[in-house]
């Protein structure tokens, strides 16, 4: 034991010498640019959004002592802004989960079968999907397997919370950047090296102009090439293995990720809708990929937080009945609590319809992705656990329904806040509903039971209060929804 120890200790002394950067991503054998007919090619993206899923992994028991915490996860994601922000390109959080896989959390030795075997797991197709391992031996820090543009990336915990932007590095992949430092390949008809004028700058080396020829010399400590031979590579490209120096892309780069995203449909699937409309939804009770959704999941299903967000960039809205519901025992042998997120930049507007039961967790987060300046509400949480409560509001139906986001948001959710009150609750089936605002009032108001059955409804109410009685309708839990143009307001109470 103890020799096993010593020789990761002297490779672990050996790479922090070398102070190189190592990524395992291969160059592929045909540009994925350069095939498509010039006449087809479209023109780059204006701008992207692109969601990101995190997988932790974890032991087969769920232990995580030494997996990356979602908080430090999510900590990197913000690292990206100001590398990715100025290029117009920017990423969301869609979720995250667990994978619990000794044969992943011990020792990730980066092969080929293991990288295809994890890189298959728990698979989004409308994210990015980051596998971060805890544990290896291996050299390489970070590889995007699904390739160059790509789909997911692996990445070493150490790697990601190490300041070093490999992260950003291994997403520059995914996003269809070359090392800038691409050279002559056997296998690889496309690939040689730019020459030091940049002559050839378009069709060798990464074929993005305005990064120069870059020879992955030697440098002085302090991000300074002392390499000579006339190169003068820019040591701070994030595409480049000048290890601790690497903080920017160039323009040309930004311009080929833009032009690539628009011409690769994987990529364009990975992107967040300006717009999204949710209507005639029930959110299920677990959430987590298609085969999490039965009583008993398997060992890569995510316990035990399960969360789902709904990203639009600009406007998330609702329309019809769209119902979060709590976890249930029977649907969820976790017994966690369901957190579903509305996430936009903009606007979230919660149409009549829309209820959150008991129970359930549910944030709407407005939440700037561009530009990097971002001052997430914090809600005096420092971050041991759900980096979701760092930026978000939330709330249930026993609570206010209401949104109030700090002032980097540019507009606060439609409140639907309850403002009228049931009296007495709970009662005996004789109570009262007053409007606290008598010039405000709903169109109609219904009464249903637990059953989601109307049992009373008033129609274009004129007073500001009105008494019931539903003495004879069985005792539980009702629902009184005021229904707005604009908006419903419900409360619930308990008949004795
Ligand atoms: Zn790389």
């Amino acid at each position: 034991m103890k020799k096993i120890l010593i020789f990761i200790f002297i490779l672990h002394f050996i790479s922090n010498i070398k102070a190189q950067i190592n990524c395992g991503t291969k160059t592929p054998v045909i540009d994925s640019l350069t095939m498509i007919n010039p006449q087809a090619k479209l023109a780059p993206l204006n701008n992207a959004t692109i969601k990101l899923f995190f997988h932790i992994i974890r032991k087969s028991d769920g232990n995580d002592n030494n997996s990356i915490s979602i908080f430090d996860a999510v900590n990197a994601m913000f690292g990206l802004a100001p590398i990715y922000n100025p290029h117009n390109i920017c990423f969301v959080l869609k979720g995250w989960g667990y994978i619990n896989e000794n044969d992943y959390y011990n020792d990730f030795n980066f092969s080929d079968n293991a990288c295809n075997n994890l890189s298959n797991t728990n698979v989004n197709t409308d994210a990015i999907d980051v596998y971060i391992v805890p544990n290896s031996n291996s050299s390489i820090q970070g590889i995007a397997f699904s390739g160059i543009p790509g789909r997911s990336l692996i990445i070493q915990k150490q790697a990601m919370i190490g300041g070093k932007n490999i992260f950003a590095h291994e997403l520059g992949h995914c996003l269809g950047l070359y090392h800038t430092f691409q050279t002559t390949s056997q296998d690889i008809p496309w690939a040689c090296p730019e020459n030091i004028n940049g002559s050839n700058c378009s069709t060798c080396g990464d074929l993005v102009c305005d990064t120069p020829a870059d020879n992955n010399g030697p440098t002085d400590g302090n991000c300074n090439y002392i390499g000579g031979g006339g190169y003068n590579p820019l040591v701070n490209n994030i595409m480049s293995y000048y290890d601790g120096c690497l903080s920017q892309l160039t323009v040309g780069q930004g311009n080929r990720m833009l032009s690539v995203i628009a011409n690769t449909q994987g990529l364009l699937d990975r992107l967040a809708p300006n717009n999204i409309s949710i209507s005639q939804t029930t959110y299920p009770l677990i959430i987590g990929p298609a085969s999490c959704n039965n009583p008993l999941p398997p060992s890569f299903c995510p316990p035990p937080i399960f969360n789902l967000l709904e990203i639009g960039k600009t406007k998330v809205s609702t329309s019809g009945n769209v119902v979060v519901n709590p976890a249930s025992t029977v649907n969820n042998p976790f017994n966690q609590t369901t957190t579903i997120g509305f996430v936009s930049e903009n606007e979230i507007e919660l149409l009549p319809g829309f209820e959150v039961n008991e129970g359930a967790k549910f944030a709407a987060v407005i939440s700037p992705a561009c530009p990097a300046s971002v001052n997430f509400r914090t809600n005096g949480n420092t971050g041991n656990g759900n980096p979701y409560e760092l930026f978000s509001e939330e709330f249930n139906t026993q609570n206010n329904l209401s949104a109030d986001m700090d002032n980097t948001s540019k507009l606060i959710t439609k409140e639907v806040k309850s403002d009228f009150e049931i009296i007495p609750n709970p009662n005996n089936g004789y109570f009262e509903i007053i409007f606290k605002n008598s010039n405000d009032l709903p169109q109609n108001i219904v009464i249903i039971d637990a059953q989601g059955k109307e049992v009373n409804r008033i129609n274009k109410p004129n007073e500001y209060k009105y008494t019931l009685d539903i003495k004879e309708m069985r005792s539980g839990l009702y629902i009184i929804h005021t229904l707005y143009a604009d908006k419903t307001i419900s409360r619930r109470f308990i008949k004795n």
